[in-house]
């Protein structure tokens, strides 16, 4: 058995995998894709003292860090169920998709998130290619520039505030008749100057020329007439999904989803944490999720040194 099971392999679970291997106790990694949405990510260049960087070589410096430890990686891996120990002080068990068991004495979390899609034709084609998911990690690459932001809600309303003060031009795009985010915010966003606010409006197709971006077509749902708006950019804002349905009913989620922690990374199953973009941590970006995977982590060791 583990001494700390780590499920999950991103910034998260490789930060939590180098800081239990650094207590010198039986440290393992299940992971479905060792380095996460990392993989999917062109540019980083919020990591602290990483200037600029790109996802797979970001992906690549994480695993050798991991593996420059004694660290037992098993890429490929899909935990199903989780079994919480049947006694105070036993092993907490992790069942795989290809049927294997693992058991641990401790377990943390660390299955990350995924945007949810708006599924339309040229979303997949120009993704990283003028098609973005956070605001605050491609904003800039978009300054003086025209985009269009989809989703009305709190995190859509926030992301279009956000890139109204770096591009030239925001259109908000929402399907719903009205803006759902706080009144706030829909205040603020209307207060600005190089803001547009298309809502009741369906999303039809992002279209692009030359590997590029260069459109946004929306059909209006009132009247049924298409737009098209020429921009550079469209951020998809319509929710962020916790990889948590093989937790559900095992480990107390919000209504989000997401696993619910303190601020150590506990959970509310003894032995059992959890660190990153799967967690109620606010705030879904590399840096923190490095810093949570370190969290859970010493508090996995301190949960076994009382055990
Ligand atoms: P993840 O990176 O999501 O990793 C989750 C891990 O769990 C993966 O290994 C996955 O395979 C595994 N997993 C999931 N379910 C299971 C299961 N059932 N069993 C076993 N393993 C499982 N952040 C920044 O700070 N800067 C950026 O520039 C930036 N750009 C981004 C660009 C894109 C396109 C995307 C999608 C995200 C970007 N982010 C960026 C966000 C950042 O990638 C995440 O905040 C970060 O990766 C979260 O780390 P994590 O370890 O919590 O989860």
């Amino acid at each position: 058995a583990f001494d700390v099971l780590i499920i999950g392999g991103g910034p998260a679970g490789a930060a939590a995998a180098v800081y239990a291997a650094r207590k010198g106790i039986r440290t393992g990694v299940a992971a479905e894709r060792f380095g996460g949405q990392v993989n999917d990510t062109l540019g980083i260049e919020n990591y602290i003292s990483v200037l600029e960087t790109d996802g797979p070589k970001f992906a690549a410096a994480l695993e050798a860090h991991t593996r420059a430890y004694n660290v037992d990686i098993m890429n490929l891996q899909r935990a199903e169920a989780l079994i919480p120990a049947s006694q105070p002080g036993g092993l907490i068990e992790v069942k795989l998709a290809n049927g294997g068991a693992l058991k641990a004495k401790s377990v943390i979390l660390s299955t990350g998130a995924r945007w949810r899609n708006v599924n339309v034709p040229g979303e997949a084609e120009y993704k990283n290619k003028g098609v973005a998911y956070c605001p605050h990690c491609d904003g800039p690459l978009f300054k003086g520039k025209r985009v269009s932001v989809i989703g009305g809600g709190n995190s859509g309303v926030e992301a279009a505030i956000d890139l109204a003060g770096v591009v030239a031009h925001v259109t908000l795009v929402e399907f719903a008749e009205q803006l759902k985010a706080d009144a706030v915010l829909v205040n603020k966003l209307k207060s600005l100057p190089n803001v547009t606010i298309h809502t009741n409006a369906q999303t039809t197709e992002i279209t692009g020329a030359e590997g590029k971006v260069n459109g946004l077509k929306f059909k209006d749902r009132a009247t049924g007439q298409e737009h098209l708006v020429p921009l550079e950019g469209v951020f998809v804002q319509i929710g962020l999904v916790p990889n948590t349905d093989w937790l559900k009913g095992t480990v107390n989620l919000s209504k989000f989803g997401e696993i619910e922690i303190d601020a150590k990374g506990h959970t509310n199953v003894p032995g059992v944490f959890a660190a990153g973009d799967c967690t109620t941590v606010p705030y879904k970006q590399i840096v923190i999720a490095a810093g949570a995977g370190a969290t859970a982590a010493l508090s996995a060791f301190d949960h076994l040194i009382r055990a």
